[in-house]
């Protein structure tokens, strides 16, 4: 198959559809792979790279459209390269279709095949090519809030782990998940005292077994969360109820209740925010400060760390791609039905209920 991947042209977007290691699985299963130049430059992946990879590079995005069959991205396509596709062309990117009518119009219109990361499943009910920025912005958000707390960003002034004789700081992290485990894992492994806040009683389960003694565990009672958010340093919103926006865990009345110069992570506000007071920030300017309390609601976290982000997001995609150039796409989705809920467009018409049903189109 021919494969092509082009640089990414949302603005602060630096990862790559395709690394140059996932170029050479690609090239020695026999298949060509056309990157456009520059396309690696956001995680300084050269064009030379590629070329070592077995690439071969062109100019521009037209001529990868016009020449593969099948196009690798990270972000949904922009207008101009809506434009450029064409019948029977794979496209398999996020797209987030739903609350973005323009786009699904110029995708069903296409006539291209539009396969998205973001509902693609796996055996466990999860979203697997959505969990790798889960596991970043987690990860990342402990870091974020390490950096807050300092003083010249307005926070308390505390080290996370404290030093021998002074206590480590109090971390709370409401919500679980996938950013709150990865969250609770570098928090812990900092040296902070960790609860970690949730209202399934099965996810309290696995994380007391994952960290025994080195976090606790809270069901999210109203009383529990009003208590731990008072005494925390640090509190980390990684809630998430599928489909609906982020429940409002902190209010602003609760501010009050908090030390000043404490710091809320809000990594759920791509959801709308679990704190009343979240709005969304850029890695430009992150932080705000309201009623003394430090926030910090970066929609695009993973952004920040592009070369860890596109080889998470390569790791679980390469598996599709290489299913997909060897066996071509309809075999690949007929024996795979996780992948197959990934097809949200086909043929011209829209393929995937909930985007349908959000735009009010049959299916
Ligand atoms: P997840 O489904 O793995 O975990 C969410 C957890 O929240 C679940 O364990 C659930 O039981 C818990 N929860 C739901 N309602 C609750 C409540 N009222 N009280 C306590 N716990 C509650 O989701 P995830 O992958 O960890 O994602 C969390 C959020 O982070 C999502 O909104 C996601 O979109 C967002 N996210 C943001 C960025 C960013 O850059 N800002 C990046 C990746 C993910």
């Amino acid at each position: 198959m021919i494969i092509g991947t082009v640089r990414e042209i949302k603005s602060q977007e630096d990862r790559v559809g395709l690394a140059p290691e996932s170029v050479m699985e690609l090239t020695a299963r026999g298949h060509r792979v056309l990157v456009e130049t520059g396309a690696g430059s956001g995680i300084d992946a050269t064009d030379e790279a590629y070329l070592a990879a077995g690439a071969e590079i062109r100019d521009h995005a037209r001529a990868v459209f016009d020449e593969a069959e099948m196009i690798v991205k990270v972000k949904e396509p922009q207008p101009v390269e809506r434009a450029m596709l064409r019948p029977g062309q794979v496209l398999f990117t996020y797209l987030h279709l739903a609350p973005d009518p323009a786009q699904t119009h110029d995708l069903v219109k296409s006539g291209a095949t539009c396969i998205a990361y973001e509902t693609v499943t796996d055996a466990a009910g999860g979203l697997p090519l959505l969990k790798p920025m889960s596991q970043v912005a987690g990860r990342m958000s402990a870091q974020a809030g390490a950096t807050a707390l300092q003083k010249v960003h307005g926070g308390r002034g505390v080290l996370l782990g404290g030093v021998p004789g002074v206590l480590p700081a109090r971390v709370t992290i409401l919500g679980g998940g996938v950013v709150g485990f990865h969250a609770a894992q570098m928090a812990v492994g900092l040296g902070a005292e960790v609860t970690i806040v949730d209202r399934n009683p099965a996810v309290l389960e696995r994380l007391a077994t994952h960290f025994e003694n080195r976090a606790r565990t809270s069901f999210a009672s109203q009383a529990a969360v009003e208590r731990l958010v008072a005494e925390a340093d640090l509190v980390i919103g990684a809630v998430l109820v599928p489909g609906a926006s982020a429940p409002k865990m902190v209010t602003r009345a609760m501010l009050s209740t908090m030390q000043k110069g404490a710091v809320l992570v809000d990594v759920a506000i791509d959801q709308g925010g679990c704190f009343e007071t979240s709005r969304a920030t850029s890695h430009a300017d992150p932080t705000y400060i309201v009623d003394g309390i430090v926030h910090y609601c970066v929609a695009n976290m993973p952004g920040a760390v592009a070369r860890t982000s596109t080889y998470a997001l390569n790791a679980v995609t390469l598996p599709h791609v290489i299913a997909m150039a060897d066996l071509g796409w309809q075999e690949a989705l007929r024996r795979d039905g996780h992948l197959r809920q990934g097809l949200n467009v086909w043929n011209g018409a829209i393929t995937c209920e909930p985007v349908a049903r959000e735009l009010g189109e049959e299916w």
